[in-house]
């Protein structure tokens, strides 16, 4: 296994056990197979383990794990403060200590903000005193690096970023969202500030390696490279410096040899001109299959009516490059959720971003039928319900 430095200087695994996925039997987890994989990981050198509040079952099979196998000073411990279910400042305790118990320990490595999408979620955590409440957690030693996972754009993971002395960030990052979400300059912006980056969805939810089209495997298979679809996708966050762990739900002993040996393997830097000219040619194959040519360039923004312009087009392509389900929850994720509406039924057609687009999109045109297909009146409804939920007002008191 090779290791980067986290924020003080602590080794941390470049490979990270993402614990969402682990092995079921039935329903539930299946706690023994879990448990050998969970070993497996650590024996190879494995020692960040990231975990959630909401997912089922998954704090408290990691804890009994832990605890069973005597593994808790060799592993670092991340888990998910559910900032979305917090309406008051008790609420900040209640969830933490149940999650220190779910985990049976007295104390999380790394704490996130889970799913941050737009600063105004931040600003009402503030709202409800958790600067203070972090700094007594830190002070007591009860947490010991805090830090965000974060799903809206760009520009209010910057926001977000430059808010506050964070110890580190989680945000989604693969070679097809190069420049969605955070992004690639939200990832150099947290490495300029000397903040740790973990990788979520290196293989876009699995999309990577299970829907790839035919003319993508084609360009692998001409690449010369022994390597799978998923080591292709592993190699490429490795290769940049600006990444400290990627994250891996993994479920199966192959899974977990397969990963380790990429993650022991792979420098940074080492990727040649070849290597990004084949994962170019892919993911121009994968772009075969969108609606609109737009490459995520941003000059058309900002928009004068606010309309997230880059952001509705990439939700738009993924219906068709993945599903149409995957389309629609990614845009409620990144556009829908947002402080300040960001829909293109707001745009009042000035015509000003087409002038600045290199694709010559029409954008008002393919923005009316973007939306169309993303906001159903269903979604319509669930997006608004969402929206009056996130943004209730927050009370300082229980
Ligand atoms: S045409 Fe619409 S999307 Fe484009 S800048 Fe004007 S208001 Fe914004
Ligand atoms: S300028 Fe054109 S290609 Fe660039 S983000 Fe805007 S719509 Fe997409």
């Amino acid at each position: 296994m090779q290791y980067r430095k986290d924020r003080y200087g602590q080794d941390l695994s470049m490979l990270g056990y993402g614990c969402m996925r682990f092995s079921k039997n039935g329903g539930s987890i299946d706690i023994d197979k879990t448990e050998k994989e969970i070993m497996a990981a650590v024996e190879a050198g494995v020692n960040y383990f990231d975990t959630a509040y909401i997912y089922p079952g998954s704090e408290a099979a990691l804890g009994e794990i832990v605890e069973r196998n005597h593994i808790r000073d060799r592993i670092r411990i991340a888990t998910k403060l559910p900032q979305y279910l917090i309406g008051n400042t008790a609420g900040l305790d209640k969830y933490f200590n149940e999650e220190l118990s779910r985990l049976r320990t007295d104390h999380v490595d790394y704490y996130l903000m889970h799913h941050l999408t737009d600063i105004a979620m931040w600003e009402k955590l503030k709202a409800v005193g958790v600067i203070d409440w972090i700094k007594n957690k830190k002070e007591s030693g009860s947490i010991r690096n805090i830090g965000f996972s974060y799903h809206g754009n760009t520009d209010n993971f910057l926001k977000i970023l430059n808010d506050y002395d964070w110890d580190f960030c989680q945000i989604q990052y693969n070679y097809l969202d190069e420049v969605s979400q955070a992004g690639v300059e939200g990832l150099k912006a947290a490495y300029s500030k000397g903040i740790p980056v973990v990788i979520m969805e290196p293989l876009r939810g699995g999309k990577l390696v299970n829907m790839l089209p035919e003319g993508a495997l084609a360009a692998f298979r001409r690449s010369g490279r022994d390597w799978s679809p998923a080591e292709w996708a592993f190699r490429w966050l490795y290769n940049q410096k600006e990444v400290t762990v990627v994250l891996s739900g993994m479920n199966s002993m192959e899974m977990v040899e397969e990963n380790c040996r990429i993650a022991s393997e792979t420098q940074a830097g080492s990727f040649t001109a070849d290597d990004f000219a084949t994962l170019q040619e892919v993911i121009g194959q994968i772009r075969k299959f969108e609606k609109v040519g737009c490459t995520g360039c941003r000059y058309c923004m900002p928009c004068p009516k606010g309309v997230d312009i880059p952001g509705t087009f990439r939700c738009y392509n993924t219906m068709f490059t993945e599903s149409k389900s995957a389309g629609r929850s990614q845009f409620i994720q990144t556009v829908g959720l947002t402080k300040e509406p960001a829909f293109a039924s707001q745009c009042i057609r000035c015509g000003k971003c087409e002038q600045h687009c290199p694709q010559g999109i029409p954008i008002r045109e393919k923005l009316q039928e973007a939306d169309r297909a993303l906001r159903p009146l269903p979604y319509k409804l669930a997006i608004q319900a969402g929206r009056a939920f996130m943004y209730r007002k927050a009370k300082t008191k229980a």
